[in-house]
């Protein structure tokens, strides 16, 4: 009995340490992935608005599916930030619009120094801190953004082979992670968040 008393306390104080304990570091972070990623949405919109501009409407509706994906990375931050009792700062966007496939380039260029040092930082920093559900989201954008290299990579390609015509124009979006996969090889479950597949959101 004193046994499982000393476990009910053990669990009570681990509880009120993750939930309580300053996360100053955390909170810094979840406001600068919701800016950034807020930031990063009304940018591929403007890159959507671009390359339908460029006659490649096909094309633009990848840059529309990432733009409303990362419109659920920020709703994740600002989750967090309002969990711990902190309003997120308002932002106003600024950015470039070049052609679509520098637009892409960057895309790359950018997703990548995400998911290879930004989040990765982010998530060490909240792990310190015991932030675990912070952590999980920065975890969630980080593999979510590895994976959508393929989709500008296969962009690129088709620009290249002149075949923009046939691209695709239909993306699921996981609403609960942001992932975006193409309906032909959606998995049955979100591979980031284990979501199923029937919650996720069509766009196109
Ligand atoms: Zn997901």
């Amino acid at each position: 009995m004193k046994k499982l008393i000393l476990i009910f306390f053990a669990a009570i104080y681990f509880l009120s340490a993750c939930t309580t304990k300053p996360k100053p570091k955390t909170i810094e972070n979840l406001k600068a992935a919701y800016k950034l990623e807020l930031e990063e949405s009304a940018k591929y919109a403007a890159f959507a608005k671009k390359t339908r501009d460029e006659g490649m409407g096909r094309l633009a509706v990848l840059f529309q599916t990432v733009s409303k994906a990362n419109k659920v990375y920020a709703y994740n931050c600002r989750n967090e930030l309002e969990k711990l009792g902190v309003k997120p700062d308002s932002i106003s966007p600024v950015f470039q619009v070049k052609s679509t496939i520098d637009n892409l380039n960057d895309a790359i260029k950018n997703e990548t120094d995400k998911f290879t040092e930004i989040y990765p930082q982010y998530i060490d920093e909240a792990h310190k801190e015991k932030a675990l559900e912070a952590s999980k989201v920065f975890e969630w954008i980080k593999n979510s953004k590895m994976d959508r290299s393929v989709f500008y990579v296969d962009a690129i390609q088709s620009i290249q082979n002149k075949t923009t015509n046939a691209f695709y124009t239909l993306y699921l979006i996981c609403p609960v992670c942001g992932s975006i996969y193409y309906p032909v090889n959606a998995p049955d479950i979100c591979s980031i968040c284990g979501t199923n597949k029937q919650k996720f959101i069509p766009e196109g």
